[in-house]
């Protein structure tokens, strides 16, 4: 007779535990954090056990079905983090299965996609072959002569689908592999140099201290870190995870995805190797293997920094004893599908439940985080001046109205270009869009391309010869003559990074030119090949999109030029100025780190913007000053707190006709303000068809009961129209 059963959440979009038996065998390995297979249904599951519970005498099980098997022979999660899964997925309204499912390691939701652990087959040459056919086979064997042993994963990297060819290979018997334990590195064979720790500031020493302090106390305390770019904010996180580790806990640090370069995690590991301190890494660029492999060893207790985009939030560090948020201002913390949380937001609940210090850190606070400063929420930390008192960079902006223009760069731009390259120095050219063109544009009608599944224009990337979406990735080749008039004359219209480049190149025909985007590093180690050869000297122009205004040091840049300023200010959001200051100031931060003088040009068409004036006078506090009283007149966030409902499906009616239904349910709320339903500013992406309804309240509680019945919404909707619910979303596209 069972005297327990379990409380089981299925990966899936359900809103509740189930319960279940447990199986007959392997009844003891039913622990919270393994993952069971069970019945559901007619069909089976994943499911995450999150509680084991004793029956109660009243209680009458013959209802419940038993778990089939158990899929792992140790916890995937701690029970601490359990109960930090479920109330996150409680604050977003998200279920708590699909909630675990974004937290866990990708892949390990479904029966067949589970990560392999460990092992990877190794290839080797077995002998000579006496004619191999096709230039494939022959270039793959001759890569494997040459490498061998060589990981799969490698010959991954650098052919596309190599596996029928290494079989056929294996067949001819001129190959020959082995399962064996994975070589790969996680750190993508960048090495490090012993790095000392330089003697603190006193501003950075008390800012130590109190984190320190707040260690010690074993207390949670949330701690907003603002300096400039270049005032030593690195430095105090490593030192007072140096404070942690001695205290032989563990430390997680986030940072922006594109942050997370190859020289950050160097100088990690530099710092804490030689000391015997292991550090982790958990980001995109890992293959779903190494995301588990690296998991494992976490919840193992092997890993003592763990240093992440925002999924890391959830790593599953068992003795936990501070947490650091780098550029806690940075958009890409929010995840902008499915859970649509914030890691920054996440952590600081994090440090609440596991009652330890986070330190958020940033040149440019969000509005919400200053405030919250403001009104004593967070402790506020300051390290007002660069290291080294190097000089902050001068910003001018330049006129675009007034001045002259060739190719998109002003007359100005084009000098400082040209006296950076007779000085042998480098600049970096900031345009916040990739591809060659936004559009193709028909000389005799106006027309051109739009993507078929959203309301976009498609871009042009010229060296690709295709027109792609940006948005579903939508790809085509553009035709001879217009898809509209059929006239011959389509023409790139307007510039991206591509062809700003590709102008440079023709100005400038000796410069050295590199381009750093999406497109650009796309590659596995594209990213760190660029950041090397900058470093290295050997590029003289960094053209890119604000993927250059983040996370590198590089130290003989001395201008940096912004193409396009006004664009992120014109966004149709009530965040556009917070993050266009950011923004500038983040980039202008890159010039003059090293000992040279930094100069920063701005090209814009609205020069009288006070959002632009405070970014050329650095003044971050006049900034906040102007726009904060704007938010509190609209009620907007740090005031307010906004909760964005999103309705989409495919049929246009039937989208229409629920968001007004629900709009009409959520009129009678209290001390809610429900504005629309309106048409999302993209109203139509992958083939869906969008509207929002904008909740506004100035108490979070106020919202709470309105979304407590949020369950009963979606019984409003037909299975053809789904409800997001994003909870303080970061923007309203
Ligand atoms: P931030 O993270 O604010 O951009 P960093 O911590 O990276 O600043 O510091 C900028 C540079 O100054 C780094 O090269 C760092 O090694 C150096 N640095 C930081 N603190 C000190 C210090 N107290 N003395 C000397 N150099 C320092
Ligand atoms: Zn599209």
């Amino acid at each position: 007779m069972t005297s327990r059963y379990a409380e089981v959440a299925i990966l899936a979009p359900l809103p509740r535990a189930l319960s279940y038996l447990l199986p007959q065998t392997q009844a003891d390995s039913v622990v919270p954090g393994v993952r069971v297979k069970v019945p559901l249904g007619r069909r089976h599951a994943v499911g995450v056990v999150v509680a084991v519970k004793a029956v109660a005498a009243e209680q009458d099980l013959t209802r419940l079905k038993a778990i089939d098997a158990v899929l792992d022979d140790e916890p995937l999660l701690t029970e601490p983090l359990l109960r930090f899964v479920e109330r996150a997925s409680q604050y977003y309204i998200h279920p708590f299965g699909l909630t675990l499912k974004t937290a866990l390691p990708a892949g390990l939701g479904s029966l067949q996609g589970a990560p392999k652990i460990l092992h990877t087959r190794v290839y080797r040459c077995s002998d000579t072959p006496t004619r191999l056919r096709g230039a494939v086979q022959q270039q793959i064997f001759s890569f494997i002569q040459q490498h061998q042993p060589v990981d799969l994963a490698v010959l991954r990297d650098h052919f596309s689908n190599p596996h029928p060819v290494l079989k056929r290979l294996e067949s001819l018997g001129v190959v020959n592999s082995l399962e064996q334990e994975s070589s790969r590195d996680p750190f993508g064979g960048v090495s490090v140099e012993d790095d000392r720790a330089p003697e603190l500031s006193e501003q950075q020493l008390q800012a130590v201290a109190a984190v320190v302090e707040g260690l010690n106390a074993g207390q949670f305390q949330p701690f907003l870190l603002h300096g400039i770019t270049g005032s030593g904010k690195t430095e105090v996180y490593l030192h007072s995870i140096d404070a942690v580790v001695a205290a032989g806990r563990q430390a997680l640090v986030l940072v922006p995805e594109i942050a997370l370069t190859p020289q950050l995690v160097a100088r990690f590991r530099s710092r804490f190797e030689q000391q015997g301190v292991r550090i982790g890494v958990l980001h995109s660029g890992l293959s779903a293997a190494e995301r588990y492999d690296m998991w494992r060893a976490i919840i193992r207790d092997e890993i003592a920094i763990v240093i992440g985009a925002r999924s890391a939030v959830f790593a599953p560090l068992r003795r936990l004893g501070m947490i650091v948020v780098d550029e806690e201002h940075d958009d890409s913390y929010k995840q902008g599908e499915g859970f649509r949380y914030h890691g920054r937001d996440m952590a600081l609940l994090r440090g609440q439940m596991e009652q330890v210090p986070v330190v958020l850190g940033s040149a440019t606070p969000s509005l919400t985080s200053f405030y919250r400063m403001q009104q004593g929420a967070l402790t506020g930390l300051s390290l007002p001046c660069r290291i080294g008192d190097r000089v902050l960079p001068e910003v001018t902006l330049i006129d675009m109205r007034e001045a002259e223009v060739e190719d998109g760069l002003s007359q100005p731009l084009i000098d400082a270009l040209t006296l950076r390259l007779e000085r042998g120095e480098q600049s970096l050219l900031l345009l916040n869009r990739r591809g060659f063109s936004p559009f193709l544009l028909c000389r005799d009608c106006g027309g051109s391309y739009r993507c078929p599944n959203c309301d976009i224009t498609l871009t042009w990337h010229r060296q690709a010869a295709t027109l792609r979406c940006h948005y579903c990735d939508f790809v085509q080749t553009p035709q001879d003559s217009c898809p509209h008039c059929g006239g011959a004359a389509m023409e790139p219209e307007g510039m991206g990074t591509e062809r700003l480049a590709a102008e440079l190149s023709e100005r400038f025909p000796t410069a050295r030119i590199a381009r750093m985007d999406r497109d650009s590093t796309a590659a596995k180690g594209a990213q760190q090949q660029l950041v090397t050869r900058m470093e290295a000297g050997d590029v003289d122009i960094l053209v890119g999109t604000q993927m250059i205004a983040k996370g590198h040091d590089f130290g003989a840049v001395t201008l940096v030029g912004i193409l396009d300023a006004d664009a992120a200010l014109n966004f149709p959001d009530f965040r556009a100025a917070e993050r266009s200051f950011s923004l500038l100031a983040q980039v202008a931060g890159r010039a003059g780190r090293g000992d040279l003088k930094g100069e920063v040009l701005v090209q814009t068409y609205a020069p009288d913007s006070p959002v632009l004036e405070c970014a050329v006078s650095h003044d971050y506090l006049r900034f906040v000053e102007l726009e904060l009283p704007m938010r509190q007149l609209l009620l907007y966030p740090p005031y307010g707190y906004l909760v964005n409902l999103v309705v989409s499906g495919l049929d246009r009616d039937a989208v229409s006709g629920c968001a007004e239904r629900l709009a009409e349910q959520l009129m009678t709320a209290a001390d809610v303000e429900v504005l629309g339903p309106a048409a999302c500013p993209l109203y139509r992406l992958r083939n869906r068809y969008r509207m929002q309804i904008l909740l506004k309240a100035q108490s979070r509680a106020a919202l709470r009961i309105l979304l407590n019945q949020s369950g009963q919404w979606r019984k409003l909707f037909p299975a053809t129209v789904t409800l997001a619910i994003d909870v303080d979303p970061a923007d309203m596209m």
